[in-house]
């Protein structure tokens, strides 16, 4: 075998993801782009806010600005703006000195993982996940362990509680969530943190509260993210602008470290180390330099609002079960069948695409990308009565 066992067990595992991707590739050359109904990417489709683009320009023209190596946890000026942020949303005296600037989320989780993993020990993931999770863990030693969740996919504390041992190095959650919408409210945070130190405590070991929030800022109904440095000392917030500002591509995200962590001192010089030697060695300039001007601003996000109104409307007429999602761009409808690759094959008929839930660790459940085009969502509401009567 010319590549890593590893790699390619991996590539295994996801083919039939990407056979389905590449099914929905051939349809829409069969029956042109517009005519099917692509629900399966997180890709945003809100544009960026229009002083984005005019800071970027201002940026590229002012002539004091270099393209020299910087410090691997990126510039000063820029985390010290992204930190008064953070320092607001957390609650928490957060300064430039917390803050390292990573390529997007999940250059900031690599770099989470390789700094506080040996080998063999676990990161604990409520279910459904991101998928990305278990690939980041295993790059650096790590194994992931899941754990259900509960009641409209809240933490199951219990669940939680039983899955951490002497092994357990952090544990991972995600909200506003995807692939479920779901936000934590303060109230289980607080139940969670509680939980945490307890078992610290008992165990004799710190165990990291690692906190995905890329999606904190796209939430309805007038909600907010709680925050967590308040809660528990030892937590780390990894975020990214790619779904707030709309800029995927251009890889730009943050790791932040609660000042009140004790293990802080150790702990922020070696994910400096860590995204050095992951090769990141900084996070990419230009959008640094524009974040410093612009660290507050964010995408529309009644847009985003609008299509979630529209696709629970649609979903909720034809009778699919699903939790209206309180964050993130994301549905997670319980497939009126058991199996829900079989389900997605069903909407693919209708030209639908859709991801299945055990993609996510969800199995019976599927996930509708809610990111697109008004049209797409209207005009997909046909496909998705059908599909559903189809089956029941
Ligand atoms: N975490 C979650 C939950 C995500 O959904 C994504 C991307 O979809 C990421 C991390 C990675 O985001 P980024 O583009 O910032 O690396």
């Amino acid at each position: 075998m010319t590549i890593a066992r590893r790699i390619a067990d991996s590539l295994e595992a996801a083919s039939w993801i990407r056979k389905m991707f590449e099914e929905g590739t051939a349809l829409k050359a069969r029956h042109g782009a517009d005519k099917v109904f692509d629900f399966t990417l997180g890709n945003p489709n809100v544009r960026p806010p229009d002083s984005f683009k005019k800071t970027l320009v201002e940026v590229a023209r002012d002539p004091a600005i270099d393209h020299a190596y910087m410090p691997n946890a990126g510039y000063m000026g820029t985390r010290q703006a992204v930190a008064a942020q953070v320092a607001a949303e957390q609650n928490s005296p957060v300064t430039g000195d917390d803050i390292i600037m990573t390529c997007g989320a999940a250059g900031g989780l690599n770099v989470i993982l390789k700094a506080v993993l040996n080998p063999g020990e676990t990161v604990v993931v409520p279910t459904p996940f991101f998928v990305e999770y278990r690939f980041y863990i295993e790059n650096h030693g790590g194994r992931m362990v899941t754990v259900p969740t509960g009641e409209g996919f809240d933490l199951d504390l219990a669940a939680l509680s039983g899955a951490i041992d002497e092994n357990t190095r952090a544990v991972l959650i995600n909200s506003p969530n995807n692939p479920t919408g779901a936000v934590y409210s303060a109230e289980t945070l607080t139940r969670l943190a509680a939980m945490l130190a307890e078992k610290a405590g008992r165990l004799g070991r710190n165990i990291y509260l690692i906190t995905d929030e890329p999606y904190r800022d796209i939430v309805y109904d007038n909600i907010t993210v709680p925050p967590i440095f308040d809660k528990y000392a030892d937590s780390i917030v990894v975020t990214s602008y790619s779904k707030t500002l709309s800029l995927p591509g251009e890889r730009i995200g943050f790791v932040a470290v609660n000042p009140a962590a004790a293990c802080k001192k150790d702990l922020l010089p070696a994910m400096v180390f860590t995204n050095r030697v992951l090769g990141f060695v900084n996070a990419p300039a230009l959008m640094q330099r524009v974040l410093a001007r612009m660290p507050a601003e964010r995408v529309n996000i009644n847009e985003y609002a609008g299509k979630r109104e529209k696709l629970c409307r649609i979903l909720s007429d034809c009778g699919y079960d699903f939790v209206k999602p309180a964050g993130a761009f994301y549905l997670f409808p319980k497939a009126p069948l058991a199996d829900d690759v079989a389900f997605v094959r069903q909407l693919q008929k209708e030209l639908i695409l859709a991801v299945p839930g055990s993609g996510f660790g969800g199995p019976g459940y599927f996930r509708l990308a809610f990111c697109v085009d008004d049209r797409t969502i209207e005009n997909a509401a046909e496909g998705f009565k059908r599909a559903i009567d189809a089956v029941k």
